[in-house]
Protein backbone atom coordinates (compact mmCIF):
# COMPACT_ATOMS: atom_id res chain seq x y z
CA UNK A 1 0.00 0.00 0.00
CA UNK A 2 3.33 2.28 0.41
CA UNK A 3 3.91 1.83 -2.71
CA UNK A 4 1.23 2.91 -4.31
CA UNK A 5 0.78 5.94 -2.10
CA UNK A 6 4.45 6.55 -3.27
CA UNK A 7 3.53 5.65 -7.10
CA UNK A 8 0.48 7.78 -7.30
CA UNK A 9 2.63 11.03 -5.04
CA UNK A 10 5.85 10.71 -7.41
CA UNK A 11 3.79 10.61 -10.41
CA UNK A 12 1.94 13.91 -9.86
CA UNK A 13 -1.20 12.88 -7.62
CA UNK A 14 -2.09 14.37 -4.72
CA UNK A 15 -2.23 12.88 -0.79
CA UNK A 16 -6.09 12.43 -1.64
CA UNK A 17 -5.36 10.57 -4.97
CA UNK A 18 -3.22 7.84 -3.32
CA UNK A 19 -5.85 7.77 -0.25
CA UNK A 20 -9.01 6.79 -2.69
CA UNK A 21 -6.11 4.32 -4.88
CA UNK A 22 -5.39 2.74 -1.40
CA UNK A 23 -9.13 2.86 -0.36
CA UNK A 24 -10.45 1.11 -3.38
CA UNK A 25 -7.82 -1.32 -3.41
CA UNK A 26 -8.14 -2.33 -0.21
CA UNK A 27 -12.17 -2.89 0.06
CA UNK A 28 -11.17 -4.87 -3.52
CA UNK A 29 -13.35 -2.18 -5.53
CA UNK A 30 -12.20 -0.98 -9.44
CA UNK A 31 -8.83 1.57 -8.36
CA UNK A 32 -9.47 3.63 -11.17
CA UNK A 33 -13.02 4.10 -10.83
CA UNK A 34 -12.17 6.29 -7.48
CA UNK A 35 -11.35 8.90 -9.65
CA UNK A 36 -14.16 9.09 -12.34
CA UNK A 37 -15.51 12.15 -10.56
CA UNK A 38 -14.50 15.40 -11.59
CA UNK A 39 -13.56 16.60 -8.49
CA UNK A 40 -11.39 13.81 -7.40
CA UNK A 41 -9.87 13.18 -11.20
CA UNK A 42 -6.42 12.15 -11.12
CA UNK A 43 -3.89 14.29 -13.44
CA UNK A 44 -3.16 12.98 -16.43
CA UNK A 45 0.37 12.12 -16.03
CA UNK A 46 -0.36 9.78 -13.18
CA UNK A 47 -2.49 7.38 -14.82
CA UNK A 48 0.49 5.15 -17.17
CA UNK A 49 2.34 4.86 -13.68
CA UNK A 50 -0.78 3.90 -11.47
CA UNK A 51 -2.01 1.52 -14.13
CA UNK A 52 1.48 -0.05 -13.97
CA UNK A 53 1.47 -0.39 -10.19
CA UNK A 54 -2.13 -2.21 -10.73
CA UNK A 55 -1.04 -4.48 -12.65
CA UNK A 56 1.66 -5.49 -10.58
CA UNK A 57 -0.47 -6.38 -7.90
CA UNK A 58 -3.34 -7.84 -9.15
CA UNK A 59 0.01 -10.26 -10.70
CA UNK A 60 0.39 -11.16 -7.32
CA UNK A 61 -2.51 -13.55 -7.00
CA UNK A 62 -4.65 -14.85 -9.32
CA UNK A 63 -8.24 -16.45 -9.29
CA UNK A 64 -7.47 -20.17 -11.10
CA UNK A 65 -10.54 -21.68 -9.70
CA UNK A 66 -13.79 -21.14 -7.78
CA UNK A 67 -15.52 -23.54 -6.13
CA UNK A 68 -19.05 -22.34 -4.41
CA UNK A 69 -20.08 -24.61 -1.37
CA UNK A 70 -23.46 -25.43 -0.25
CA UNK A 71 -22.85 -23.62 3.19
CA UNK A 72 -22.68 -20.21 1.78
CA UNK A 73 -19.12 -20.53 1.50
CA UNK A 74 -16.71 -20.31 -1.65
CA UNK A 75 -13.09 -21.66 -1.69
CA UNK A 76 -10.63 -19.91 -3.76
CA UNK A 77 -7.97 -21.58 -5.53
CA UNK A 78 -4.99 -18.55 -6.19
CA UNK A 79 -1.98 -18.92 -8.16
CA UNK A 80 1.00 -17.13 -7.71
CA UNK A 81 3.62 -15.25 -9.39
CA UNK A 82 5.82 -17.69 -8.93
CA UNK A 83 3.23 -20.90 -9.87
CA UNK A 84 2.54 -21.83 -5.78
CA UNK A 85 -0.90 -22.30 -5.42
CA UNK A 86 -2.87 -21.31 -2.22
CA UNK A 87 -6.32 -21.65 -1.09
CA UNK A 88 -8.75 -18.84 0.40
CA UNK A 89 -12.05 -19.24 1.46
CA UNK A 90 -15.10 -16.85 1.87
CA UNK A 91 -16.91 -17.86 4.66
CA UNK A 92 -20.51 -17.42 5.31
CA UNK A 93 -21.42 -14.37 7.50
CA UNK A 94 -18.76 -11.82 5.64
CA UNK A 95 -15.65 -14.01 6.96
CA UNK A 96 -12.48 -14.63 4.80
CA UNK A 97 -10.14 -17.02 6.36
CA UNK A 98 -6.49 -16.56 4.55
CA UNK A 99 -3.42 -18.73 3.75
CA UNK A 100 -0.41 -17.44 5.31
CA UNK A 101 2.18 -20.05 4.37
CA UNK A 102 2.61 -22.40 0.85
CA UNK A 103 1.94 -25.73 2.54
CA UNK A 104 3.26 -26.34 6.29
CA UNK A 105 5.78 -27.37 8.12
CA UNK A 106 3.82 -28.38 11.43
CA UNK A 107 2.53 -31.53 9.71
CA UNK A 108 -0.70 -32.19 11.54
CA UNK A 109 -1.50 -35.78 11.30
CA UNK A 110 -5.05 -34.62 10.24
CA UNK A 111 -4.28 -32.22 8.01
CA UNK A 112 -3.81 -32.13 4.14
CA UNK A 113 -1.68 -28.72 4.13
CA UNK A 114 0.32 -30.91 6.41
CA UNK A 115 1.28 -33.76 3.81
CA UNK A 116 2.37 -30.99 1.55
CA UNK A 117 5.75 -29.64 3.57
CA UNK A 118 6.67 -26.02 4.02
CA UNK A 119 7.70 -24.63 0.73
CA UNK A 120 7.63 -20.98 1.37
CA UNK A 121 6.04 -17.97 3.41
CA UNK A 122 3.97 -15.64 1.78
CA UNK A 123 4.19 -11.72 1.80
CA UNK A 124 2.10 -9.30 3.50
CA UNK A 125 0.91 -8.51 -0.12
CA UNK A 126 0.30 -12.18 -0.89
CA UNK A 127 -1.86 -11.75 2.13
CA UNK A 128 -3.40 -8.30 1.19
CA UNK A 129 -4.09 -10.20 -1.86
CA UNK A 130 -6.57 -13.14 -0.54
CA UNK A 131 -8.40 -10.24 0.93
CA UNK A 132 -8.78 -8.29 -2.07
CA UNK A 133 -10.15 -11.50 -3.98
CA UNK A 134 -12.31 -12.21 -1.60
CA UNK A 135 -13.90 -8.54 -1.14
CA UNK A 136 -14.13 -8.69 -4.99
CA UNK A 137 -17.18 -11.54 -4.41
CA UNK A 138 -18.46 -10.86 -1.31
CA UNK A 139 -18.61 -8.40 1.66
CA UNK A 140 -15.44 -8.95 4.14
CA UNK A 141 -15.50 -7.88 7.75
CA UNK A 142 -13.65 -10.29 9.44
CA UNK A 143 -10.65 -12.12 8.60
CA UNK A 144 -9.13 -15.15 10.17
CA UNK A 145 -5.65 -16.43 9.43
CA UNK A 146 -6.49 -19.63 9.87
CA UNK A 147 -5.89 -21.43 6.57
CA UNK A 148 -2.73 -23.04 4.97
CA UNK A 149 -0.03 -22.59 7.07
CA UNK A 150 0.94 -21.80 10.58
CA UNK A 151 0.75 -17.97 10.89
CA UNK A 152 3.74 -18.27 13.83
CA UNK A 153 5.98 -19.55 11.17
CA UNK A 154 5.15 -15.90 9.12
CA UNK A 155 4.38 -13.88 11.95
CA UNK A 156 6.17 -10.90 10.63
CA UNK A 157 4.48 -11.05 7.39
CA UNK A 158 0.89 -11.48 9.22
CA UNK A 159 1.27 -8.81 11.85
CA UNK A 160 2.28 -6.44 9.34
CA UNK A 161 -1.16 -7.58 7.60
CA UNK A 162 -3.29 -6.99 10.61
CA UNK A 163 -1.94 -3.66 10.85
CA UNK A 164 -2.86 -2.85 7.43
CA UNK A 165 -6.38 -4.45 7.36
CA UNK A 166 -6.95 -2.70 10.46
CA UNK A 167 -5.75 1.02 9.68
CA UNK A 168 -6.13 0.68 5.59
CA UNK A 169 -8.95 -2.15 5.46
CA UNK A 170 -11.30 -1.29 7.51
CA UNK A 171 -11.36 -4.63 9.58
CA UNK A 172 -11.93 -4.26 13.50
CA UNK A 173 -9.57 -5.65 15.94
CA UNK A 174 -11.84 -8.06 17.10
CA UNK A 175 -12.32 -9.56 13.41
CA UNK A 176 -8.84 -9.65 12.91
CA UNK A 177 -7.87 -13.49 14.20
CA UNK A 178 -4.24 -15.26 14.57
CA UNK A 179 -5.15 -19.10 14.85
CA UNK A 180 -2.08 -20.72 16.14
CA UNK A 181 -0.95 -23.84 17.36
CA UNK A 182 0.99 -21.61 19.66
CA UNK A 183 3.78 -20.55 22.27
CA UNK A 184 4.06 -18.14 24.93
CA UNK A 185 6.54 -16.31 23.28
CA UNK A 186 4.20 -15.90 20.59
CA UNK A 187 1.45 -14.77 22.72
CA UNK A 188 4.13 -11.67 23.20
CA UNK A 189 5.29 -10.85 19.91
CA UNK A 190 1.22 -10.47 19.24
CA UNK A 191 1.00 -8.16 22.12
CA UNK A 192 3.11 -5.47 20.45
CA UNK A 193 1.05 -5.62 17.16
CA UNK A 194 -0.48 -2.23 16.79
CA UNK A 195 -3.90 -3.88 17.32
CA UNK A 196 -3.32 -7.14 18.80
CA UNK A 197 -5.57 -9.82 16.88
CA UNK A 198 -7.62 -11.64 18.27
CA UNK A 199 -6.44 -15.42 19.30
CA UNK A 200 -7.77 -18.76 17.90
CA UNK A 201 -5.40 -21.52 19.98
CA UNK A 202 -5.93 -25.08 18.22
CA UNK A 203 -5.22 -27.07 20.70
CA UNK A 204 -6.82 -30.39 20.25
CA UNK A 205 -5.92 -32.13 23.01
CA UNK A 206 -4.88 -31.79 27.17
CA UNK A 207 -2.58 -34.69 26.84
CA UNK A 208 0.75 -33.64 26.24
CA UNK A 209 2.27 -37.01 24.50
CA UNK A 210 -0.97 -36.89 22.17
CA UNK A 211 -0.04 -33.14 21.09
CA UNK A 212 3.19 -34.29 20.43
CA UNK A 213 2.13 -36.98 18.35
CA UNK A 214 -0.74 -35.14 16.35
CA UNK A 215 1.36 -31.67 15.71
CA UNK A 216 4.65 -32.90 15.31
CA UNK A 217 6.41 -29.99 14.67
CA UNK A 218 4.52 -27.39 16.98
CA UNK A 219 6.80 -26.76 19.93
CA UNK A 220 6.90 -29.00 22.81
CA UNK A 221 4.37 -27.23 25.49
CA UNK A 222 2.47 -28.22 28.13
CA UNK A 223 -1.22 -28.05 26.88
CA UNK A 224 -2.60 -26.55 29.97
CA UNK A 225 0.04 -23.85 30.41
CA UNK A 226 -0.70 -23.00 26.48
CA UNK A 227 -4.40 -22.79 27.15
CA UNK A 228 -3.58 -20.38 30.41
CA UNK A 229 -1.09 -18.06 28.52
CA UNK A 230 -4.27 -17.98 25.90
CA UNK A 231 -6.27 -16.70 27.89
CA UNK A 232 -4.07 -14.62 29.76
CA UNK A 233 -3.41 -12.65 26.30
CA UNK A 234 -6.79 -12.81 25.56
CA UNK A 235 -8.40 -11.68 28.81
CA UNK A 236 -5.42 -8.81 28.69
CA UNK A 237 -7.15 -7.59 25.58
CA UNK A 238 -10.60 -8.08 26.06
CA UNK A 239 -11.14 -10.17 23.16
CA UNK A 240 -13.02 -14.14 23.75
CA UNK A 241 -10.27 -16.91 23.32
CA UNK A 242 -11.36 -19.38 20.72
CA UNK A 243 -9.98 -22.88 21.19
CA UNK A 244 -10.51 -25.50 18.01
CA UNK A 245 -10.72 -28.92 18.69
CA UNK A 246 -10.29 -31.47 16.28
CA UNK A 247 -12.63 -34.43 16.72
CA UNK A 248 -10.90 -37.56 15.90
CA UNK A 249 -12.64 -40.70 16.83
CA UNK A 250 -10.91 -42.77 19.87
CA UNK A 251 -8.22 -39.87 19.83
CA UNK A 252 -9.68 -36.66 20.99
CA UNK A 253 -13.33 -37.54 21.49
CA UNK A 254 -12.80 -38.27 25.56
CA UNK A 255 -15.12 -37.37 27.63
CA UNK A 256 -13.56 -36.56 30.43
CA UNK A 257 -10.52 -35.21 28.77
CA UNK A 258 -13.87 -32.57 27.38
CA UNK A 259 -14.74 -32.42 31.11
CA UNK A 260 -11.20 -31.25 32.01
CA UNK A 261 -10.94 -28.61 29.16
CA UNK A 262 -13.98 -27.23 30.45
CA UNK A 263 -13.06 -26.64 34.59
CA UNK A 264 -9.66 -25.08 32.98
CA UNK A 265 -11.86 -22.27 31.17
CA UNK A 266 -14.44 -22.09 33.47
CA UNK A 267 -15.02 -17.88 34.03
CA UNK A 268 -12.91 -17.24 30.84
CA UNK A 269 -14.77 -15.68 27.62
CA UNK A 270 -13.77 -18.47 25.28
CA UNK A 271 -15.68 -20.34 22.89
CA UNK A 272 -14.33 -23.94 21.38
CA UNK A 273 -14.92 -24.99 18.44
CA UNK A 274 -14.89 -28.59 17.80
CA UNK A 275 -14.04 -29.74 14.64
CA UNK A 276 -15.10 -33.02 13.52
CA UNK A 277 -11.90 -34.28 11.66
CA UNK A 278 -12.49 -34.37 7.62
CA UNK A 279 -10.89 -37.81 6.98
CA UNK A 280 -7.49 -37.62 4.61
CA UNK A 281 -6.82 -40.03 2.21
CA UNK A 282 -3.54 -42.15 3.64
CA UNK A 283 -3.36 -40.40 7.04
CA UNK A 284 -5.32 -41.97 10.03
CA UNK A 285 -7.83 -41.07 12.35
CA UNK A 286 -11.36 -41.19 11.35
CA UNK A 287 -14.59 -38.83 12.31
CA UNK A 288 -16.37 -39.57 15.83
CA UNK A 289 -20.74 -40.45 14.97
CA UNK A 290 -23.14 -37.56 15.74
CA UNK A 291 -23.79 -38.46 18.82
CA UNK A 292 -20.28 -39.33 20.30
CA UNK A 293 -19.67 -35.12 18.56
CA UNK A 294 -22.87 -33.96 20.70
CA UNK A 295 -21.77 -35.56 23.62
CA UNK A 296 -18.35 -34.34 23.84
CA UNK A 297 -19.94 -30.81 23.07
CA UNK A 298 -22.58 -31.03 25.88
CA UNK A 299 -19.62 -32.12 28.50
CA UNK A 300 -18.10 -28.71 27.80
CA UNK A 301 -21.28 -26.49 27.94
CA UNK A 302 -22.67 -28.20 31.28
CA UNK A 303 -19.20 -27.00 32.50
CA UNK A 304 -20.17 -23.53 32.01
CA UNK A 305 -18.04 -22.65 28.62
CA UNK A 306 -19.54 -22.21 25.34
CA UNK A 307 -18.88 -24.80 22.70
CA UNK A 308 -19.50 -25.38 18.87
CA UNK A 309 -19.48 -27.49 16.25
CA UNK A 310 -17.42 -26.30 13.41
CA UNK A 311 -17.95 -28.04 10.39
CA UNK A 312 -15.05 -27.30 7.95
CA UNK A 313 -16.26 -24.13 5.90
CA UNK A 314 -17.09 -24.78 2.79
CA UNK A 315 -15.90 -28.45 2.74
CA UNK A 316 -18.24 -29.77 0.34
CA UNK A 317 -16.49 -27.77 -1.93
CA UNK A 318 -13.14 -29.48 -2.30
CA UNK A 319 -12.49 -30.68 1.23
CA UNK A 320 -10.70 -29.28 3.77
CA UNK A 321 -7.93 -27.06 4.21
CA UNK A 322 -5.36 -27.54 1.67
CA UNK A 323 -7.05 -30.35 -0.25
CA UNK A 324 -7.97 -28.10 -3.47
CA UNK A 325 -4.12 -27.28 -3.79
CA UNK A 326 -3.16 -31.31 -2.75
CA UNK A 327 -5.79 -32.77 -5.19
CA UNK A 328 -4.24 -30.36 -7.98
CA UNK A 329 -0.91 -31.31 -6.88
CA UNK A 330 -1.77 -34.82 -7.61
CA UNK A 331 -2.80 -33.94 -10.77
CA UNK A 332 -6.66 -34.14 -10.13
CA UNK A 333 -8.53 -32.62 -12.85
CA UNK A 334 -10.44 -29.53 -11.69
CA UNK A 335 -14.21 -31.05 -10.49
CA UNK A 336 -12.66 -34.06 -9.45
CA UNK A 337 -13.97 -35.32 -5.45
CA UNK A 338 -11.73 -33.82 -2.78
CA UNK A 339 -8.85 -36.49 -1.48
CA UNK A 340 -11.07 -36.28 1.90
CA UNK A 341 -9.92 -33.61 4.78
CA UNK A 342 -8.44 -31.93 7.43
CA UNK A 343 -10.11 -28.61 9.17
S1 LIG B 1 -3.62 -27.92 10.87
FE1 LIG B 1 -2.66 -25.91 10.57
S2 LIG B 1 -0.70 -26.07 11.68
FE2 LIG B 1 -1.42 -28.17 11.35
S3 LIG B 1 -0.41 -28.83 9.43
FE3 LIG B 1 -2.46 -28.01 8.92
S4 LIG B 1 -2.09 -25.88 8.37
FE4 LIG B 1 -0.29 -26.59 9.52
Amino acid sequence: MERLRETILRAGGKPVHADRAVDAWMLGRPVLEAFAEPRYALPRAAVPALEEELAALEALGEVLEEHPAEDGGRKLLLGLEDGARIETVLLPRDGLCVSTQVGCRVGCTFCGTGTLGLTRNLSTDELLIQVRRGRERQKVRRVVFMGMGEPAHNIEAVLEAVAILHRDGRVGREQLVFSTVGHPRVFERLQACTPPPALALSLHTLDREQRRALLPRAPDVEPAELLEAAVAYSTRNRHPLQVQWTLIEGVTDGLEEARQLARLLQGTRTVVNFIPVNPVAGLPGSRPNRERIHQVVACVQDGGVLAKVRWSAAQDATGGCGQLVAGRQDGQPEGAPPLSGPN
